[in-house]
């Protein structure tokens, strides 16, 4: 049986992707399961999706994944916050959305388990038009682990998006073709770590940081670390309104002494609200 672990953010689709992943395992005869662990998250934070495939006997654990065969990171900002090769086995793989190379990867991660990557965003982008990878590294994941034929997932992508299917599909087929993927890099692997997820702290360990104990403690929370795009203003079309200052539910947009307006990069969590209210076009979305 493999284990498989999803890392993503709310939003990304990493739920539908560990779903249409056991769809085509299903499909090819194989036993599969697939299931999310919420918290209460929301867009833009880090989420956990598990996969157990076995191609001959059903599955009878029901229980998160700790130890996994592949872990599998949609989003190239959560290998900075999160330990995302956390139980990874020795002879695992990781596959990652970045647009960094293997070689530039390698000298960031050490450890004895492969490694694969692709830039899922970009192709995302050019085949779906938005930076939703889930679909895109599928084909990653198919690329480099095997674990189910590119052709096995064409049909639960169609079944799912209807109209939107098509640029998935071909996203998917662009990432197989353009994974690179390597052997292991041989060096000592890091000191394993406890799964955040299965050891909760307690509340007295909480109180400097992710709960209102105090006035201001909130501040400490730092929701910047789930963003994935950020806004950059352009001061030549800004006419110093305040519209994307009202609209920021983060309340993370500042004026400047200059009169115009930036955002608080420690809480901006990438929406784009602001940049879709601002009527002068001021305001645009850079990926991180
Ligand atoms: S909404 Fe646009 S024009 Fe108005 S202050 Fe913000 S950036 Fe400037
Ligand atoms: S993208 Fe704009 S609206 Fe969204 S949190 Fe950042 S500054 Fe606020």
């Amino acid at each position: 049986m493999i284990e498989i672990r999803w890392h993503g953010r709310g939003g990304q689709g990493a739920v539908t992707s560990a779903e249409l992943l056991a769809l085509a395992a299903i499909s090819e005869g194989k036993f599969a399961q697939a299931f999310p662990s919420f918290g209460p998250e929301r867009r833009g934070a880090p989420v956990l999706v598990f996969n157990r495939v076995s191609p001959n006997s059903p599955i009878r654990a029901r229980v998160s994944v700790a130890h996994p065969d592949i872990v599998i990171v949609l989003d190239p900002g959560l290998l900075y916050i999160t330990d995302v090769t956390s139980g990874l086995k020795e002879d695992g793989i990781l596959v990652l959305n970045t647009p960094k190379s293997l070689v530039e990867i390698r000298s960031e991660l050490s450890g004895p388990w492969r490694l694969a990557v692709v830039n899922a965003t970009s192709i995302a982008r050019e085949m779906i038009g938005v930076p939703i990878v889930n679909t895109t590294m599928l084909g990653a994941l198919a690329r480099a682990t095997r674990i189910v034929e590119l052709d096995s997932l064409t049909e639960p992508i169609l079944e799912r998006f209807g109209a939107r299917a098509r640029g998935n599909v071909d996203a998917c087929r662009k990432a197989y073709e353009e994974t690179e993927t390597g052997e292991p890099a041989g060096i000592v692997p890091k000191r394993p770590k406890i799964f955040e997820g299965e050891e909760l702290p307690t509340w007295q360990e909480l109180l400097p940081g992710c709960v209102l104990t105090k006035p201001g403690s909130a501040r400490q929370y730092r929701t910047g670390d789930w963003r994935s795009e950020r806004p950059v203003w352009d001061h030549q079309r800004c006419i110093k309104c305040g519209i994307c200052y009202l609209f920021c539910p983060e309340g993370c947009v500042k004026q400047t002494k200059e009169g115009y307006f930036e955002a608080d990069l420690y809480y901006c969590k990438g929406c784009g609200i602001c940049a879709r209210e601002c009527w002068t076009e001021a305001i645009k979305m850079v990926e991180e």
